[in-house]
């Protein structure tokens, strides 16, 4: 008998997608195994969400593939819908439903019979248990911000796609919600594309980054080795600002 390796949660290969002829993403490729934190980090308008939303399937890639699980869920014919990818999404303006409670909120679109178990379960784990019967403009950003982190876990996906969702926070909440929310995903054992352009975010979250620039991966790897070593000039001066 032959031990196989699993295959990883999600893997894209070469993906490109082009605007008005321009490739936006241009062969970007990577993979990313259950419970591992992979951090796409680059600067304002390389590439970064545009590769995110072909992932979550609400754009379509111009050639490349996109596999979950060794299962191709989608290349330039065939084609998954967005609903059954089982991906999470957060983004810094995903906001809650303002008239629906916040467990109403994290229980929405759950199928099942213990949908306020679950809510409750997943509140209780960011500490928010005892705003359950709330309703969202009761709490604070900081607190919405991880209600919505509850409600993207609560599907239980494989794979959360994370937008620059921390940007919104100020610094003050912002360490403390990062590591709790690192925490969750660990224990969910969801694959995690974390976006982000800030180098400290990456460090502080990754257990791989991705540094991109206009559209290609230019080095990927440990975050100290990239911060170590970093590739070129470009990947230097990106990092020269952490101190
Ligand atoms: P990032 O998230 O890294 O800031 P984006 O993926 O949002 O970057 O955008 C990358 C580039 O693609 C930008 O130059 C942006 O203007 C362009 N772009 C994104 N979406 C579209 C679109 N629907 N049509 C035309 N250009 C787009
Ligand atoms: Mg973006």
């Amino acid at each position: 008998m032959t031990a196989t390796t699993p295959p990883p949660r999600l893997e894209i290969r070469n993906l490109v997608r082009r605007f008005d002829g321009q490739p936006v993403v241009d062969d970007v490729s990577l993979s990313i195994a259950p419970g591992q934190v992979t951090c796409l980090l680059g600067p304002s308008g390389c590439g970064k969400s545009t590769t995110l939303r072909m992932i979550a399937g609400v754009d379509l890639q111009d050639s490349g593939t996109i596999h979950v699980d060794g299962k191709l869920i989608c290349d330039t014919v065939f084609r998954v819908p967005p609903e059954r990818r089982a991906i999470g999404l957060m983004f810094q303006d995903f906001a809650l439903f303002p008239h629906l409670s916040v467990g109403e909120n994290v229980a929405f679109g759950l199928k099942g019979s213990d949908k306020r178990g679950t809510a409750k379960r997943l509140l209780d784990r960011v500490g928010l248990a005892h705003f359950i019967d709330h309703f969202p403009h009761h709490l604070s950003g900081g607190e919405q911000q991880r209600v919505a982190l509850a409600r993207a876990l609560a599907p239980r996906p494989k794979i959360m796609l994370m937008d620059e969702p921390f940007s919104g926070l100020d610094n003050r909440l912002r360490d403390g919600i990062r590591d709790e929310t690192l925490d969750l995903l660990k224990e969910e054992g969801a694959a995690v594309l974390l976006v982000t352009h800030e180098p400290e975010e990456a460090m502080r979250m990754a257990d791989e980054i991705a540094l991109m620039r206009a559209g290609r991966i230019v080095q990927q790897g440990a975050p100290y080795n990239i911060y170590n070593s970093p590739a070129d000039k470009g990947a230097m001066a990106f990092f020269s600002d952490i101190n």
